[in-house]
């Protein structure tokens, strides 16, 4: 295997070699107050090189260039679709999480096929648009319709791409891999930009053709055969194809350790080795399950469940799915959203005075802190026992009630700070505040610091509507 020189990892650039490479005139047009602070942002991968309209200038071309091939990811960025639907896959840095954030979480797409009557059609897109879940503040959602040829038929095949853009602007993966098919297919969506799915060694030709017609990203299949999968990645690349993505196969049952190791060399080739030929986005097809001939839908769904989670893991950069039901996709999507935040900042909410129900001058005031989890639980408790009161958030990074107090990012001057800062004494006459058992030891303080009197309130938000009724309003003397 040739390998190229392998260019310094994002781990080894420092804001200093990005900053070298900018304007340097600290204009503040995007939205920084000076050139490094742009380049800290960018060397995280927070902001886009195209963020500093300065850089774009023609003047700038030759630095804009440098930059672009100093912080390009191990894993190329392809982008599907168009318009605000689109995209991105791949886009990936490193092969452990750990390592960086991983970035473009795995879109997942749902098939339909061109044997779906209209009926059925609408019905699995409007479940494909329609699922949605609201976690820990995030609405986490389905990203992409893969339209399968399973008639083999042109006509056939053109009308069902027909009906389905009219009935999803989502991005979408048209599937055959017949030439005639993927033509037909690709007339009724040419300013969509869908992924052609899919070249193999004997179709690579009229596929790649289609790919520069059309101006779209081409997958390469050839499962459990690496060697073939780069040979036509070469291929393709030498014949101007240049945003393509990698199917190595998927394989069920016996064939899950092979799926893994397929995946995970490619991932290697690509990030350590620098393999210009594999750096392309993965595509993972749990689909593939359902051809399986397992009589049960129930355990067919639950491989699919295992099949996609393990690639979301390792190392799919989009996937394709058979199953709609929800306890087979929420999993996937929840695992999806973890292993795509950024492991250095705790998932967090905006600190601040929180209002439920209809407070008054005399309701409770709880307090917490803004780590997302422990924020969405004691909100969920709240509403689900219908409780007016007021949630003093405060901000401790994202950090939890008990490490908070223990690493000392909730103190009683943070907590001082807070009462002031969101004007407590304007929102109710009386002076008490309900800090959270796990806090308890703050309380001593925190009545010098705030002097408020503080009432300790449960370990665990569940019991936060049994205590106020027991507790609330308190009697003098009583707390
Ligand atoms: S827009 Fe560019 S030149 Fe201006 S401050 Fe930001 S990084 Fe510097």
């Amino acid at each position: 295997m040739t390998e190229r020189e392998l260019k310094k990892s994002i781990k080894e650039i420092s804001p200093i070699d990005v900053y070298k490479l900018l304007p340097r005139t600290n204009c503040g047009e995007c939205g920084f107050p000076n050139c490094m602070a742009f380049a800290t942002k960018l060397v995280n991968g927070e902001v886009a090189i195209e963020d500093c309209k300065p850089l774009l200038k023609e003047e700038n071309k030759q630095a804009y260039s440098k930059l672009k091939e100093l912080l390009a990811p191990a894993v190329k960025t392809v982008t599907i679709g168009a318009g605000e639907r689109l995209v991105k896959v791949g886009g990936k840095y490193v092969m452990y999480r750990h390592e960086f954030t991983y970035h473009n979480p795995t879109p997942i797409a749902v098939d339909v096929t061109d044997e779906m009557d209209d009926k059925e059609l609408e019905e699995r897109i409007k479940k494909i648009e329609g699922f949605s879940y609201n976690y820990i503040g995030r609405t986490l959602k389905l990203d992409m319709v893969a339209v399968r040829s399973v008639s083999n038929d042109p006509d056939a095949f053109k009308l069902t791409v027909e009906k389905v853009a009219k009935m999803t602007d989502m991005p979408l993966i048209l599937c055959s891999f017949n030439p005639s098919v993927m033509e037909a297919g690709l007339v009724q969506v040419k300013d969509r930009r869908p992924l052609i799915y899919a070249a193999t060694k004997d179709n690579w030709k009229e596929m790649a053709e289609l790919a520069l017609m059309y101006n779209c990203p081409l997958a390469i299949f050839a499962p459990g055969d690496l060697k073939l999968l780069r040979s036509l990645s070469r291929t393709l690349l030498e014949y101007g194809v240049e945003d393509l993505l990698l199917d190595p196969g998927t394989f069920y049952d016996e064939g899950l350790s092979d799926t893994i190791n397929n995946f995970t060399m490619i991932r290697r080739c690509a990030c350590k080795k620098g393999d210009e030929l594999l750096s392309f986005p993965l595509i993972g097809t749990p689909i593939t399950v359902w051809t399986s001939g397992e009589i049960s839908k129930e355990i067919i769904q639950w491989k699919e469940a295992i099949l996609a989670s393990m690639l979301i893991s390792r190392y799919a950069d989009l996937l394709i799915v058979h199953s709609i039901d929800g306890w087979v996709i929420l999993p996937q999507v929840i695992w999806r959203f973890n292993i795509y935040t950024d492991p250095r900042k705790p998932v967090s909410v905006e600190p601040g005075l929180k209002v439920f129900g209809k407070p008054d001058e005399n309701s409770p005031v709880l307090l917490t802190t803004n780590y997302a989890l422990t924020y969405f639980t004691v909100e969920s408790d709240i509403k689900s026992a219908n409780l007016d009161c007021y949630l003093l958030v405060v901000d401790t990074g994202g950090i939890s009630v008990e490490s908070s107090v223990a690493g000392r990012y909730l103190t009683a001057d943070t907590i001082a700070d807070a009462v002031k800062e969101y004007k407590l004494e304007e929102k109710v006459k009386h002076r008490y505040l309900i800090l959270p058992g796990l806090a308890a030891r703050l309380s001593g303080e925190a009545e010098d610091t705030t002097g408020w009197r503080i009432l300790v309130g449960p370990k665990d938000s569940s019991g936060i509507a049994k205590f106020l009724s027991e507790k609330w309003p308190p009697k003098e003397g009583e707390e």
